[in-house]
């Protein structure tokens, strides 16, 4: 199983490398990877488990974060409707966005980053996520609110870029973007 020591931290090469496409369907490798990093987010949200091997609490991992620089992406998040978001994708792209822009109140977080960081996170309020699950479906998904915004920090680690990356004004320099990222 997964645990902290598997989670890299910032500063980290492979936190800020561009991941490399899967080739599907999977190898076995991949789905193995895939569905491990699936399964850490359900230990890391049942408080028995996420205690006995002192997990931090996460709704999205992806696969660079456990220096696997391939894009794959796991999410387990609730939207405030109660609505259940369970997604483990190889090779997840944002084909569409809205205009309008949203931000979660108190800033956004990372296992990769040991430190609070605040300040406003700018995301995109609703997109649309197309991607190939474990069981080889192609699959697109509309997502809003706080899913929309967990699928979007954990596709920003497939492209090597940290939450921090997208504050604005920030005043840390290790805040600040970086600049080939962004050309
Ligand atoms: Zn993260």
């Amino acid at each position: 199983m997964i645990t902290m020591k598997d989670v890299i931290q910032e500063g980290h090469p492979t936190l800020r490398k561009v991941a490399k496409e899967v080739s599907l369907p999977a190898s076995k490798e991949d789905q193995e990877t895939l569905q491990k990093m699936m399964e850490f987010l359900h230990n890391s949200q049942d408080p028995q488990i996420a205690e006995k091997y002192n997990l931090r609490p996460g709704v999205g991992l992806a696969a660079p974060q456990i220096n696997v620089s391939k894009r794959m992406i796991a999410v387990l998040v609730t939207d405030q409707n109660e609505n259940l978001y369970e997604y483990a994708l190889y090779n997840p792209k944002i084909v569409s966005h809205s205009v309008e822009m949203t931000q979660l109140e108190n800033g956004e977080g990372c296992l990769s980053v040991d430190r609070d960081v605040s300040g406003l996170v700018p995301r995109y309020a609703r997109i649309t996520v197309q991607g190939t699950n474990l069981e080889g479906e192609d699959i697109s998904v509309r997502l809003r609110g706080l899913p929309a915004i967990v699928f979007q920090h954990e596709i920003d680690h497939l492209n090597g870029v940290m939450f921090y990356d997208r504050i604005e004004d920030a005043k840390d320099p290790l805040m600040k973007p970086v600049p080939e990222l962004f050309k």
